[in-house]
């Protein structure tokens, strides 16, 4: 089925900004390569002209593809997408603002031709606000302690996998993904090089705090059970405190023969017996809902056109 040398995916959610800029500057890699190549843009539902931009730009030139989903499902479904278009024998993930230089291309088809599987570029974290580098290397250091699959702080989705990565990333059938961890999961020879973090060319950053907790979470979840295990460990400590506490109690009444006022052990024990307890509901809430949710086979996206049925909205054409 491969129909060119490089694919290339790109996810974009409202980039009208940046798209134009964008487009030129990999058009320009793609064929200093002289390699044949596709680009499959995927708009993620985006509320301003990407769309349209997209569309133009598909409507020129053959090797330019795009999916156009009903609206945003986020840049997962929207990488998923695109990586299900691709047709390439190497296949290159990008981010439609210019933080991942479309010159390092050069750099990872050179190592792909080394024989790597896939191909990282790891960004530094220059010019990044002191907080969120702290947050972030802290997130790392807890994940690499929590999960089964390595994932390396700077190491994002800008890579370039090989056909065969590609369909080991495809052959994994969860509607809820973690990209992150499953480029991680599926092996094969993998290396990877340190760029300098660039800003975002125009436009703004969808990630707000919230939504990287919410990220950081599912990277805990969807890659293991050891929340569930540590919150055992927490409950049986618990009681076996409880235990020796009211050992000690006892002992004292029968040596003493004194009372304990035992108001405020009662207080803290009552509060923090129910916050652990509705913690450990909330993590086990946690799986029961992506259970609930897999169990529902969903797909993880909706497509809304497509660059060979463009547009089915609006007008009726003769
Ligand atoms: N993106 C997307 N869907 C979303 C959010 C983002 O397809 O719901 C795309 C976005 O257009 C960009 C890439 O994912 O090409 C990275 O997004 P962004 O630059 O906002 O993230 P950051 O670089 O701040 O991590
Ligand atoms: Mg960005």
């Amino acid at each position: 089925m491969e129909t060119c040398q490089i694919s290339v995916v790109v996810p974009c959610f409202n980039e009208e900004e940046v798209i134009n800029t964008f487009h030129c500057a990999l058009m320009e890699v793609l064929e200093g390569t002289g390699c044949s190549f596709e680009i499959c843009y995927v708009d993620d539902g985006s509320r301003d002209t990407t769309r349209a931009q997209l569309r133009a730009l598909a409507a020129q030139d053959k090797r330019v593809r795009f999916t156009s989903f009903s609206r945003n499902f986020g840049k997962e479904p929207a990488m998923l997408a695109g990586l299900r278009m691709s047709r390439g024998a190497a296949v290159a993930l990008m981010d439609a603002d210019l933080q991942h230089p479309p010159g390092l291309l050069y750099r990872m088809l050179e190592l792909r031709r080394h024989g790597y599987d896939q191909v990282v570029a790891r960004r530094d974290r220059s010019g990044e606000g002191l907080l969120r580098r702290t947050a972030s290397s802290a997130y790392y250091q807890a994940m690499g302690r929590c999960m089964d699959v390595d994932v390396v702080d700077g190491e994002g989705d800008f890579r370039l996998l090989s056909r065969r990565a590609v369909d080991a990333v495809l052959s994994l059938p969860e509607a809820n993904r973690f990209s992150k961890g499953i480029f991680s999961w599926i092996g094969f020879d993998t290396v990877s090089f340190t760029y300098h973090n660039v800003n975002r060319a125009a436009g703004r950053s969808k990630w707000g705090g919230r939504r990287l907790l919410n990220y950081g979470i599912d990277g805990l979840i969807s890659f293991n059970s050891r929340p569930l295990r540590l919150v055992i460990y927490v409950g049986l400590g618990l009681a076996l405190a409880a235990f020796a506490y009211a050992l000690w109690i006892a002992a004292n009444v029968v040596m003493h023969g004194v009372d304990v006022p035992g108001f405020a052990t009662l207080l803290i024990a009552i509060v923090a017996l129910g916050g652990i307890q509705l913690a450990t509901l909330g993590v086990i809430g946690e799986y029961v809902g992506r259970i609930y949710g897999e169990t529902k086979r969903r797909p993880p996206y909706v497509v809304r056109e497509t660059e060979e049925s463009p547009r089915r909205s609006g007008t009726v054409p003769a």
